[in-house]
C-alpha cells in the first residue's frame, strides 16, 4: 500500500493535495455558515412533534381511565413509527404505568432529567398539574457502525465531492503542465547533459510533442528555439519538408519507432539554411523510450550532421560520372582512330594496309587447312568519263555508291577493300570458284541495277563494273599472287567488253 502511494505520479499527488484543501475549505465554510443542512436538528424537531402528539393522546386516554385502550394505542404507534424503539408512560412518583416495546432495554435518559435527540420525555398534564411523563426511545440518529458511517449522507456527499474534484484536478493539471511547460518534465541536469552532445537531440512524448530540444538542435534553424517545446514535431514544417523522398502515407520515423518499439537509423533529412543553397544533410535516428514497466513514454530523436561527408560523397559521385564520361569519350576517340587507321574515309571500306593485315594470315590459315578462298577484283567501267562529264564530286559519289552496292551483298567474314581509285578487292573465305563467280555476278548486277539510281543529282546515270575472280585452288602462293590472278581475270573482263565476270583459269581466263 505504501509502495503504491509512492508510485503515484506528481500530478496525482498535487491533485490529492488540492482535494484535501478543498474538503477542508468546505468543512470550514459549513462550520461558519452552515452550508450543509443540519440533519440532527431536523430529526429532533420531527421527533418532538411526534412525542407531543403521543403525550396529548395519552392524556386523553388517561382521563377516560381506559388503560387497555392506552396500551393498545401505544403498541399501534410503535408499529407505525419505524424510528421508535419503545414507549413508556411513567407516573410522577417514578412508577411505570404501561409500556410498548422493550422499554427497559432502550430507555437510557440523561441523569439530569432532560431529553436528547434519541431519548425524549414529554410531560403529561392532568387537570393542569403534572401527572407524569411519556418516555420515547428512538433509534440513534448517528450511525453506530463503520458501514453506517460510510452511507451517512454527509459522508457520501463529501466523498462524491472529493472524487469528482480529484478527477477534475488531475486532468486539468496534466494538461496545464504539458502545455504550459512540458520541458519541466526533464530535470535540469539531464538537459545540460544533452546540451553537451555533438548531435541534435529531441525528446518527444507519446503524442509526438517536443519535450526537450538540445542546444545543437536549437541552432539548426531560426525556428528551432524554445518555441518548438510543446509542439508536435510533425507540425514543424521547416523540419518535415526535409524528408523529400517520402511518400505521403509513410509514417515519420519517430512514429514507426514508437508504434513498433524499434530503433530507426540513418533516415536522411535535409534542413535548408538561411542564405545558403546547400542544405544541411542529417541522418535521423529514433529510439522509443520505455519506463521500468516497459510502457512507452516517448521517443528520443537524434540528428547527425553529415553535410561535409555528404558534400564529399556528392563531389566523388560527380567526379566518378565525369570519369565515366571521359572514359566513354576516350573509347569513342579510340574507335574513331581505329576506323581512321583501318578504313578508307570516303567509302568506309578497309584500306590496303588493314586489308593485308587480315588477308595474309587468313590466306596462310586456309592454305594450311586446304580450304577454299577466292579473290574478286572489281573496277568501275569508264570511270574517267564520270569525272570528265560531271566533275570529281560526282565521280566521288559514284565510287561511294558502288562501294555501298558491293558491301550490302557481302557476309560478315568477307573482306572488302578499296584497292585503288575506283578499284575494289574482295576476299571470300570458304567460297569455291563457282560460289565466288555467283557472288561476283550478284555484285555486278547490283552495281548495274542500283548504283546509278542512288545518285539523285544525275538522273539516268548508268554505272557498271567489271569483275575478275581467282581461287586459292589455282595455286597462288600468297595473297598478292591471288590478287594478281583476279586482276588478270578482271583485265580479261575489260578486254571482252566490260560489265562482266571472268574467272582466272591459268594462263587464260574464262568469261
Ligand atoms: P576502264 O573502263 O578501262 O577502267 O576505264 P577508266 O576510265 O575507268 O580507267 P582509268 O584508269 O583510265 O581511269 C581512272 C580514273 O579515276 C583516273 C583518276 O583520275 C580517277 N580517279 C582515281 N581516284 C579517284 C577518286 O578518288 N575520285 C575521283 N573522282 N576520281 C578518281
Ligand atoms: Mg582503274
Ligand atoms: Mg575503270
Amino acid at each position: 500500500m505504501k509502495l503504491r502511494l509512492f508510485s503515484l505520479s506528481p500530478v496525482a499527488r498535487v491533485a490529492l493535495g488540492l482535494v484535501a484543501l478543498l474538503l477542508s475549505l468546505l468543512i470550514a465554510l459549513d462550520l461558519l455558515f452552515g452550508l450543509l443542512p443540519d440533519r440532527i436538528e431536523q430529526v429532533r424537531q420531527v421527533r418532538q412533534q411526534i412525542s407531543e402528539s403521543i403525550a396529548i393522546q395519552t392524556a386523553g386516554l388517561l382521563q377516560s381511565g381506559d388503560l387497555a385502550a392506552l396500551h393498545g394505542s401505544l403498541r399501534e404507534v410503535l408499529q407505525r413509527q419505524q424510528d421508535l424503539r419503545s414507549i413508556g408512560i411513567r407516573q410522577a412518583q417514578g412508577q411505570l404505568l404501561t409500556q410498548a416495546g422493550e422499554h427497559g432495554l432502550h430507555w437510557h435518559p440523561p441523569a439530569d432529567g432532560s431529553s436528547t435527540v434519541d431519548q425524549v420525555r414529554v410531560p403529561v398534564l392532568s387537570d393542569g398539574s403534572a401527572w407524569g411523563e411519556v418516555e420515547l426511545a428512538f433509534r440513534p440518529v448517528l450511525p453506530e457502525s463503520i458501514t453506517g458511517w460510510l452511507f451517512y449522507p454527509s459522508v457520501v456527499a463529501l466523498a462524491s465531492v472529493a472524487l469528482a474534484s480529484f478527477g477534475a484536478f488531475y486532468l486539468y493539471l496534466r494538461r496545464v503542465l504539458e502545455y504550459l511547460d512540458p520541458s519541466k518534465a526533464i530535470p535540469d541536469r539531464v538537459r545540460t547533459a544533452f546540451d553537451t552532445l555533438g548531435e541534435g537531440v529531441l525528446i518527444l512524448d507519446k503524442q509526438g510533442r517536443v519535450v526537450l530540444a538540445n542546444k545543437l538542435f536549437r541552432q539548426f534553424h531560426p525556428n528551432a528555439g524554445d518555441e518548438v517545446i510543446g509542439r508536435k514535431v510533425a507540425d514543424l514544417d521547416w523540419l518535415i519538408a526535409g524528408f523529400q523522398m517520402r511518400s505521403a502515407t509513410q509514417p515519420y520515423p519517430w512514429v514507426t519507432a514508437m508504434e513498433q518499439r524499434v530503433q530507426i537509423q540513418d533516415e536522411p533529412l535535409d534542413i535548408m539554411r538561411a542564405g545558403s543553397d546547400e542544405p544541411m544533410r542529417m541522418l535521423v535516428g529514433c529510439a522509443p523510450i520505455l519506463d521500468g514497466h516497459k510502457r512507452l513514454r516517448g521517443c528520443l530523436v537524434t540528428f547527425s550532421d553529415v553535410t561535409a561527408l555528404h558534400r564529399i560523397n556528392t563531389q566523388l559521385l560527380v567526379t566518378l560520372s565525369d570519369l565515366e564520361a571521359s572514359k566513354e569519350e576516350i573509347r569513342r576517340q579510340n574507335e574513331d582512330l581505329h576506323r581512321l587507321a583501318t578504313r578508307d574515309p570516303m567509302t568506309g571500306c578497309l584500306n590496303r594496309r588493314a586489308f593485308f593485315d587480315s588477308a595474309d594470315p587468313l590466306f596462310e590459315n586456309i592454305k594450311g587447312d586446304g580450304g577454299e578462298l577466292c579473290c574478286v577484283m572489281s573496277d568501275i567501267d569508264h570511270f574517267k568519263s564520270f569525272n570528265d562529264r560531271y566533275g570529281h564530286t560526282v565521280g566521288d559519289m559514284v565510287i561511294k555508291s558502288v562501294a555501298k552496292c558491293l558491301g550490302s551483298e557481302l557476309r560478315e567474314v568477307d573482306l572488302l577493300c578499296r584497292y585503288g581509285g575506283e578499284e575494289f578487292c574482295i576476299l571470300l573465305p570458304g567460297s569455291t570458284t563457282e560460289q565466288a563467280r555467283d557472288v561476283a555476278e550478284r555484285l555486278r548486277a547490283s552495281v548495274e541495277g542500283n548504283a546509278g539510281s542512288a545518285i539523285r543529282d544525275i538522273p539516268g546515270i548508268e554505272i557498271r563494273s567489271s569483275f575478275g575472280v581467282a581461287s586459292i585452288k589455282m595455286g597462288a602462293k600468297d595473297t598478292a599472287e591471288l590478287i594478281d590472278q583476279a586482276d588478270n581475270a578482271l583485265y580479261q573482263s575489260k578486254q571482252n567488253g566490260r560489265n562482266r565476270v571472268s574467272i582466272w583459269a591459268g594462263e587464260r581466263s574464262v568469261g
